[in-house]
């Protein structure tokens, strides 16, 4: 049931999509999960960054370089107080999870990874969280789901086994919602002493992350997720892991000394940020950070939840729709209707200016494991309210009464 303070949250989106200028009025933007519309402050730090003050970062001699150096690394330490990192040499500036994880398996997974060990990941992982692992050539085993979608983490307990080296987990599933228990993942993980990577990519721009208490290793999320810019993103891992990780990529920026007969490398987090960064890309995400920050991650989350118990009342009610996920799903819902393929209630709905996904999500193992192709996914952001889940539902109608 949708209770009452859910909903005076639920129409304080109202307040929010001023702010995101590529929003028309009419357009439900219901596909947040794939990519977050961007704030006017974040477009206004990336114009301001190639109008007025750029230059490359940490090499320059002159002035304006060491001003954007200094922006740039306020950056690292933002992210570092947003997900409450330990120290800022902990961050490392990468493309975006997907680069996150293939940099933890090519880096740590060559140094950790034996013949024989294995990586343990569940049902629910979005493809960047199962190829990285394949092509490190690590044995893969997959922790099965609980009957209303969530990482069964008993089964996990059940099956994790010293072989495991590394367990890698989504904290919110980009198609189901599913929130993570990631404290008792982690004490499960550690059991054995295995290490817990942990894709954020859908927890960042849902909740509050502090990867401390979390007790995770490893933790990956994308900045246009997180209303930043796309082309950013980060890994963070405690620091004495990062420093004992071998470079994954060579080139200018992550050395200490180059000669042709051998190489010394940076320490952290510079090791693993060769060639010259995206620099308005960082310095756009520190704009995301500190707005999302300001709306309060709290608050976003419970807007979020009151979206999430409103659509799925709305949906459950047209009786042609089943719902995948859990009713307290993060910001995400995934559904189908029944005799109609997820592509066509796409197609129609956009017609009706509602956009949703349609598709595998980037989650085959997933869509097998439920027994579908696809689903269709409406998934929220803080400039979802009210109008757009009724403008879902009436599409949805229409929908089936297209297809009879
Ligand atoms: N993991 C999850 C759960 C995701 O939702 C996504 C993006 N759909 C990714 C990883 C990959 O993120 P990116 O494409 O930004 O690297």
């Amino acid at each position: 049931m949708v209770r009452l303070m859910d909903i005076a949250a639920a129409t304080r989106p109202l307040d929010w999509r001023p702010d995101f200028p590529a929003i028309p009025e009419g357009w439900a933007y219901l596909d947040s999960a794939a990519t977050a519309q961007k704030p006017k402050p974040v477009i206004e730090a990336i114009t301001k960054a190639y109008a007025e003050t750029y230059a490359t970062v940490h090499r320059g001699v002159y002035q304006r370089s060491a001003d954007m150096t200094l922006a740039f690394e306020a950056s690292r330490r933002r992210v570092a107080s947003f997900i409450n990192a330990a120290r800022p040499e902990e961050i490392v500036f990468v493309r975006g999870a997907t680069e996150g994880i293939n940099l933890v398996a090519q880096s740590w997974g060559r140094d950790n990874l034996k013949p024989g060990d294995r990586v343990l990941l569940s049902a629910l992982e979005h493809h960047s969280n199962i190829v990285p692992w394949q092509l490190a050539g690590a044995g893969v085993d997959v922790v099965p789901l609980t009957e209303d979608h969530c990482i069964d983490l008993d089964a996990m307990a059940a099956m994790i086994r010293p072989e495991h080296k590394l367990v890698a987990l989504g904290h919110v599933s980009n198609v189901l919602g599913s929130k993570l228990d990631a404290k008792r993942a982690a004490d499960i993980a550690h059991s054995v002493g295995a290490k817990l990577l942990l894709d954020g990519c859908q927890a960042v721009p849902r909740m509050p992350v502090d990867v401390q208490d979390l007790d995770c290793d490893f933790y990956v999320f994308s900045g246009h997720k997180l209303y930043g810019p796309t082309g950013i993103g980060v890994l963070w891992a405690r620091y004495d892991l990062l420093d004992a990780m071998p470079p994954w990529q060579g080139g200018g920026a992550m050395i200490d000394r180059v000669t042709f007969a051998k190489t010394t490398y940076a320490p952290p987090p510079a090791r693993f940020e060769p060639g010259t960064p995206h620099v308005v890309g960082v310095i756009g995400l520190h704009a995301a950070i500190d707005y999302v920050a300001a709306l309060g991650l709290d608050a976003i989350a419970a807007h979020e939840a009151a979206l999430v118990a409103e659509a799925r009342e709305a949906l459950r009610g047209l009786n042609s729709v089943r719902l995948f996920g859990p009713e307290d799903s993060a910001g995400i819902v995934s559904f189908a209707v029944e005799g109609v393929h997820p592509h066509d209630v796409g197609t129609i709905l956009d017609e009706a200016q509602v956009a949703i996904r349609a598709g595998h999500h980037c989650a085959q193992p997933l869509m097998d494991y439920l027994g579908v192709d696809a689903t269709a996914r409406a998934s929220f952001g803080v400039y979802n309210g009210r109008a757009d889940i009724e403008a879902l539902a009436r599409g949805i109608e229409r929908v089936t009464r297209i297809f009879g």
